[in-house]
């Protein structure tokens, strides 16, 4: 058997800079984040951000993708 040709996807636990701990997927283990989706401009709507070619809603798919 050879090990190691495929990344281990494993449940994750990102932290962020503000305090929250998100659970998702990852190949790699304990994230470390300076902004996620509770302190992100745009979901907390302090300040408004322009959604250029649905970048946000890609990044809020991929989060929910990863979630699984
Ligand atoms: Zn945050």
């Amino acid at each position: 058997m050879k090990e190691g040709i495929h990344p281990q996807y494993e449940q994750t636990t990102i932290r962020c800079a503000c305090g929250a701990v998100l659970e998702t997927g990852s190949t790699k283990k304990d994230l470390h984040v300076d902004i996620c989706s509770k302190c992100h401009p745009f979901f907390t709507g302090k300040q408004k951000l322009i959604d250029t070619g649905g970048r946000i809603e890609r990044f809020k798919k991929r989060l929910s993708v990863d979630k699984k």
